[in-house]
Parts: C-alpha cells; structure tokens; sequence
C-alpha cells in the first residue's frame, strides 16, 4: 500500500513529525537550504519500486503516469511564477540511461501544473551515489557540487529573483536537494521549494 505522508509534517523538510512543530530536530541541527520539501508517499513498497522503475529505459512513460499523483499530493509547493528544475545528474550514467529521471519528472509535472521546466544546474565535480554512503557523509559529497549550467546572462536572468520548484526522484537526507537549493540561492534565486516522488521515514519520528 502505497503510505501517504499525512500531517503533522515538518513545514520545512517534509517528515510526519509527532505534533505540529515549526522545525523539527533534524532542521534545526541541519537547517536545509531549500525552504519546503513534499512527496508523494514514504520512500517504501510501492515506491521504491517505481524510483527503481524511472531509471529503467521505459520510464519516461512512467514518469507522465505518476506525475498526477505527485502534483496532487503536493499542490501547495507550486506557486505562479516559479520555474521548475530538476537535480542533474552526473554525466556518465545520464549518457548510459540516455534520460535523467529527475527531469523527466520535472517535464511530466510541467504539463500538469503549467509552470515550464527549466534546466538550471549541472555537476561541477565528480560526486558518489549516496545511496553507498551513510547519512553522516551526504552532505560533505554534494556540497557546493553544484552550480548554474553555464554563464549565460540569460540563465543568470531567468533565475535571479525566481522561485523555484525542484524536482527529484526521492528526498533521503535531503542533503542533494539542500546542495541544488544553494546554489540556485547563490545565483538570486527566491524560495526553493522540493517535490518528490518518495521520501525516506526515519523510523523514529522526530521530536
Ligand atoms: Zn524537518
């Protein structure tokens, strides 16, 4: 059964937290540099299956029938007058797959919501999946990895003074999303606002 994240969620990152909190424990250790992070569901049965299914060569198709859901369930993360991104990927698996699930995610949610999609951001350096990497080392892998994808004046102008809606496959730790956040921050944009498709739950909620 697909498990919807109900609230009380964190405002910011989006994790059921016992009671409605303004921040909760992990946030305020840790505040991401995204300002709202919303999924669909826990970043479990049948979700992860479908995260494992997007990478595959026929999930383009898959991304246009779960970005419905997606949208629905986070509807309050879209705003008028914001971009949509995605979280690149690095060079080789993205030329292997030939698609970057995060951006087919991205282009599906576009022709729902009616808000563009915008390629933003690239990889500056070689980072490790950190699906191989305990939580604690997140972070320190993705930090300032990522920057606008050229020096265009143009890119510069359709983002500074922008929101944006960041799209990605599934939030863990959320340390790749905080990391895109950054930099789309550093390069003027406004709020940053993250949907995906699942979400790790921590198995203890946070105070
Ligand atoms: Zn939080």
């Amino acid at each position: 059964m697909l498990e919807r994240l109900e609230e009380p969620l964190c405002p910011i990152c989006g994790h059921p937290t016992v009671e409605p909190v303004e921040c909760c424990a992990a946030c305020r250790r840790h505040r991401p540099s995204f300002d709202s992070a919303r999924a669909l569901g826990a970043y479990d049965f049948p979700l992860r299956d479908t995260v494992v299914a997007l990478k595959r060569r026929d999930g383009r198709c898959l991304a246009a029938q779960v970005a419905p859901l997606i949208a629905a369930a986070t509807s309050t993360s879209f705003r008028p007058a914001a971009w949509l991104t995605y979280v690149p990927m690095a060079g080789k698996p993205e030329a292997k797959r030939g698609h970057n699930q995060a951006r087919e995610l991205s282009l599906a949610l576009s022709e729902i919501v009616g808000i563009p999609t915008l390629g933003t951001l690239r990889l500056t350096r070689y980072v490790k999946d950190q699906g191989q990497l305990r939580p604690a080392e997140r972070a320190s892998n993705v930090a300032a990895a990522f920057a606008p994808r050229n020096r265009s004046r143009r890119l510069a102008g359709l983002i500074d003074g922008r929101d944006f809606v960041l799209v990605d496959d599934v939030l863990t730790t959320g340390a790749t999303a905080s990391a895109c956040a950054a930099a789309l921050k550093e390069a003027g944009a406004g709020r940053v606002d993250v949907v995906t498709l699942a979400r790790a739950i921590h198995t203890q909620k946070p105070s």
